[in-house]
């Protein structure tokens, strides 16, 4: 029952093969056994999961149905819920339980999904190898030695694992999409203000956006129907309406146009990544997509300029953690300046740290024109690029990662190291565009992942791709051993 896809488990309940309590049931044993391997949860919610799976049972009975009636999912644990544990992998939030629910957690709670558990992650959604969370690292399923890449690693993780069908994740800089990437999963980055970010605790509220991890592009769009749409409490949500995701997986790809920009294929991508990406677009051609290069010349300014506006964002948002109001508050302050010191010097962790300091030096008076201002007219022209590049194509397509996931604290000694993986990811969050990343083959028994990229509102356009491509290869199918 476990290999289950969302769209099967929901033709399951339907034709009454099995109830959602009973599958929650072998959902939650499974986690109970394998996930001591994964460390892939912060909290798990058994008492509501079978709440939650009775009343959905009841709700079919009563000739109710949707997608997500009775289906099984878990939520990164920087989504708010009510009464349960909201960590966002720090040990400031350790004690925090959450007053009110995110929209995405009401949304889908209301569609009928079950919430198993809350996922690690890096603290504060800050890393790409779910190492920094103050929960321990998350372990690769394909190889328990690696990384499963971050910040949501450990909705990844658990999903490639087979402990559930998906998972919510948020995605700032590629934290949707890099660790699907790594683990051989299907993500997606959503046009930013597609899906709210009402409690949702935010890293880079320019940047952040949340979205679905799952394993085929077929469940990416049950998932994203429900956490998709307008919200009055978010200011920057979008009131556009919501499309029926299902109902575009199926359209053709001929003549599709697919860009592929040169700067891509530079120094370092690692060379059998090199050739899968090639394999991914011959396999589109073959379906009728045209192929055709082009270029996003500001590209190289991309990295520079997120590590610059994330942490001077960050460095605004973290400072309502003063150990005063809620979360981590040190022991026995001498003074009103103590307590902001050592509550904030305790609960956050190394990464957090640093990125505060780098943020709240590119706000100074002194460096704000220099850096942070500077960041943002590249952030413009890299925008620029994408919308020159969107007159000629339909979707852009590339590696999601330049190399597989890295060995356990093969990084920790050298952050820039790890900021260069984010290569791929950063630039659809600086210009707001949605991305998807979907499974491209293997290097060394590791996942690859190809990234898709589309115009504003185009996320039908990339699961209809992504689906099309699925329906032709099989490397989403692959399970990784032991699980
Ligand atoms: N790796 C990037 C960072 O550390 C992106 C993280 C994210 O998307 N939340 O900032």
């Amino acid at each position: 029952m476990h290999q289950l896809t969302l769209a099967e488990i929901a033709r399951g309940l339907a034709d009454k093969k099995f109830s959602s309590e009973e599958l929650t049931k072998v959902l939650l044993a499974r986690i109970a056994q394998l996930d001591p391997q994964l460390n892939s949860f912060i909290s798990l919610t058994e008492d509501l999961a079978l709440t939650q799976a009775k009343a959905a049972d009841a709700r079919r009975a009563n000739g109710e149905s949707g997608a997500l009636l009775g289906a099984p999912i878990a939520h990164k644990d920087l989504f708010c819920t009510q009464g349960i544990r909201t960590s966002c992998g720090s040990k400031m939030l350790d004690n925090f339980k959450a007053p009110y629910d995110a929209t995405v957690v009401a949304k889908l709670a209301a569609a009928g999904a079950v919430t198993l558990g809350k996922t690690n992650m890096d603290e504060f959604a800050m890393g790409s190898a779910n190492e920094s969370s103050y929960y321990g690292a998350v372990k690769n399923p394909w190889n328990l030695e690696h990384v499963p890449g971050g910040s949501s690693g450990g909705s990844a993780a658990a999903v490639a694992a087979r402990l559930l069908p998906a998972a919510t994740g948020t995605d700032t800089g590629g934290s949707i999409r890099q660790p699907a990437a790594l683990t051989n999963l299907t993500g997606l980055k959503p046009t930013y203000g597609r899906v709210s970010r009402w409690g949702m605790i935010a890293y880079a509220s320019s940047l952040d956006q949340g979205g679905p991890m799952a394993r085929t592009a077929e469940d990416c769009a049950i998932l994203l129907q429900g956490m998709a749409g307008f919200d009055p409490n978010d200011s920057t949500s979008i009131d556009e309406p919501v499309p029926d995701y299902s109902a575009s997986l199926n359209g053709s790809l001929q003549g599709l146009r697919i860009g592929v920009p040169k700067e891509y294929f530079s120094a370092g991508l690692d060379p059998r990544i090199a050739e899968l990406i090639h394999n991914s677009v011959k396999a589109l051609e073959k379906l009728g997509a045209v192929i055709k290069e082009i270029s996003l010349p500001n590209m190289q300014h991309a990295i520079p300029a997120y590590y610059v506006i994330a942490p001077a964002e960050a460095s605004s948002n973290l400072s309502r953690f003063d150990g005063v109001r809620f979360g981590y508050r040190c022991e026995n302050p001498v003074n009103l300046i103590d307590l902001y010191k050592r509550s904030r010097g305790e609960g956050f962790g190394a990464e957090v740290q640093r990125r505060i300091m780098v943020g709240a030096y590119a706000l100074s008076a002194g460096y704000y024109d220099a850096y942070y201002l500077k960041a943002q007219k590249i952030r413009r022209l890299i925008k620029n690029d994408f919308m020159a590049a969107f007159k000629e194509v339909d979707i852009i397509l590339g590696p999601t990662t330049p190399n597989p996931a890295w060995k356990l604290g093969a990084k920790n000694s050298d952050p820039v190291a790890a900021y260069l993986e984010d290569v791929y990811t950063i630039t659809a969050n600086l210009a707001g565009l949605p991305g998807l990343s979907m499974p491209a083959g293997f290097v060394d028994g590791l996942p690859v992942g190809v990234q898709l990229l589309a115009p504003y509102f185009q996320e039908g356009r990339l699961l209809n791709v992504a689906h099309q491509y699925q329906l032709n290869t099989d490397w989403h199918t692959r399970t990784p051993t032991g699980f």
